[in-house]
């Protein structure tokens, strides 16, 4: 513990950003990193408890009270080491991860917890800048052992480069045009810069690492045929497959998946051409769903020229902070405001969608809805009788999550799964029914965080390297509830 006072004389910081008039007019990102002396103000902060309960709330693992103080004592080198020994991507995880660290802190019990996420970012960004935090790791051995990876979001990438510093000889199967997974068609970038993903992805090459997209597996080769040509495969092909909404008008032009809007988007601010794009300027938008998807809809939309966003929950509003049912160091549900939200447009909670209604020329012009009342324990609702009202909207984003991985046959391979369509592996083999084909990330545990999908990744490369090799030198942190 660097500064044992320090928790006592110094104020939570967090990083400044760029006002919302100016953010809305870009694709870039807005948050600015924390000066350097704040940042070390910020692990000063740090008690390094005995019990350090940001770990319960970090699946990673990450060793925060120690690259707190190597950041304290300004030994930026040090923090990067620690930090890059349980996490592949901190500069994105240090960008987009929802924190539950933070939540966990002691410091949190007053609701002050140190800026994990802000170190965490000022250390992989200081790292890469000075040098040694892209730089390659080559395998001192080479096994001679054949694994394909498929899907390059960040399980995929995590497995991957895990198994090439192993000395495998790994391939990436990826069916998209770029790579990258969520993080680069779901993910906007005024949340995260593509460039994060493709200056991993040259360490990656210059670690061995082959990758090929435009190659899906299933479709242009298939899995039992990559398992004959592999001693391994890890299938990391996420939980993509969106729920619906099947009620009367979903037919009708202009309701759409949200995914079908961020992916255009992300391309188009990648600079490709695309046709006919699903576009927000001068509508008025309706995003259904409050979670992170809803919230990056909403963002795009602002960003987009949409006259108005209102963005619709089912669930209550929740409280403002934590309550007695769900004491610290547990995630609480309570009330947050994501920077899109912070940019504008209406949220609206405990409404239901009844229909969707067309206008004169066949498109949605409206939506009907109710208000609903919830029980205390949020297991049960009903409807308050004479609450319908309309919600004018000519785009409509169905934003209300992901049921599972889009492909549940895996194209004749005996592949089991479990009870909500994942594919079914436990979290110590990470083996399927299949001997020699594995699976991590979303496509394992259902739509999640990319600090789990990291974590999935990179305990999966164990499990495959243990299996090839007898043994296994890779680093492991068992798994642990969180988020
Ligand atoms: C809009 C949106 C915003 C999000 N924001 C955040 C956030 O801010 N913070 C956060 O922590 N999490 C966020 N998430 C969740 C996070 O992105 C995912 O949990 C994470 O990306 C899962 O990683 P993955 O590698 O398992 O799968 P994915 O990222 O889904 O990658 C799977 C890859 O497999 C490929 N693939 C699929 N099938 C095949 C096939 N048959 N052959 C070849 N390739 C295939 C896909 O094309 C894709 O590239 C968000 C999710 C969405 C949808
Ligand atoms: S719980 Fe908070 S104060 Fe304690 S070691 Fe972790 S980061 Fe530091």
């Amino acid at each position: 513990m660097g500064k044992p006072t320090g928790f006592l004389e110094l104020e939570r910081a967090e990083p400044e950003k760029e006002p919302v008039q100016e953010r809305v007019r870009h694709w870039r990102e807005f948050e600015r990193r924390l000066p350097v002396l704040e940042a070390r103000d910020q692990g000063a902060r740090c008690m390094n408890c005995g019990i350090p309960f940001c770990h319960t709330g970090c699946p990673l693992g990450n060793r925060i009270p120690d690259w707190n103080d190597h950041v304290y004592k300004d030994r930026w080198e040090r923090a990067s080491i620690a930090l890059h020994a349980t996490n592949n991507f901190p500069e994105i995880t240090g960008r987009i991860c929802p924190a539950p660290c933070e939540e966990a802190c002691v410091l949190n019990i007053p609701e002050e917890p140190v800026s994990i996420k802000a170190i965490e970012r000022s250390i992989a960004d200081r790292a890469i800048e000075m040098g040694g935090g892209l730089r390659p790791k080559l395998a001192e051995t080479r096994s001679g052992r054949r694994v394909a990876v498929v899907g390059s979001g960040p399980a995929g990438l995590a497995a991957a480069q895990q198994l090439a510093r192993a000395g495998h000889d790994v391939t990436v199967l990826e069916r998209s045009d770029r790579l990258g997974g969520l993080l680069r068609y779901g993910i906007p970038d005024f949340k995260m810069e593509k460039h994060h993903i493709d200056a991993r992805i040259e360490q990656m090459k210059a670690e061995g690492v082959v990758f090929r997209t435009g190659v899906g597996v299933g479709t242009d080769v298939s899995l039992e045929g990559l398992r004959a040509m592999h001693d391994a495969v890890v299938i990391a092909t996420g939980a993509t497959r969106p729920r619906d909404l099947p009620i009367p008008g979903r037919e009708l032009g202009g309701v759409h998946f949200a995914m079908e809007f961020l992916e255009q988007s992300n391309r188009v601010v990648a600079g490709d051409t695309v046709a006919n794009q699903l576009h927000a300027a001068g509508k008025k938008v309706v995003v259904l769903g409050g979670g992170d998807t809803g919230s990056d809809c909403l963002g795009t939309s602002l960003r987009q020229g949409a006259e108005s966003v209102t963005q619709i929950e089912l669930l209550p509003r929740p409280p403002e902070g934590r309550t007695d049912e769900q004491p610290w160091p547990l995630w609480p549900w309570k009330m947050r405001t994501s920077s899109s939200q912070e940019e504008g447009g209406e949220r609206e909670f405990a409404v239901m969608t009844k229909r969707f209604v067309a206008g004169a020329d066949g498109k949605v012009r409206a939506i009907e809805v109710v208000r609903v009342e919830w029980s205390a324990d949020r297991r049960t609702m009903k409807e308050v009788e004479g609450s319908a009202f309309e919600i004018e909207c000519d785009l409509v984003l169905l934003a209300m999550g992901f049921v599972g991985p889009e492909d549940r046959t895996w194209h004749g391979m005996p592949v089991a799964q479990d009870p909500r369509g994942n594919v079914r592996a436990d979290v110590e083999s990470f083996v399927t029914s299949v001997p020699g084909v594995f699976a991590c990330g979303d496509a394992r545990r259902g739509q999640s965080l990319v600090v789990w999908a990291i974590w999935e990744g990179r305990q999966a490369a164990r499990a495959v390297d243990a299996y090839l090799t007898g043994t296994t030198q890779l680093a492991t942190t068992p798994y642990q509830y969180a988020p």
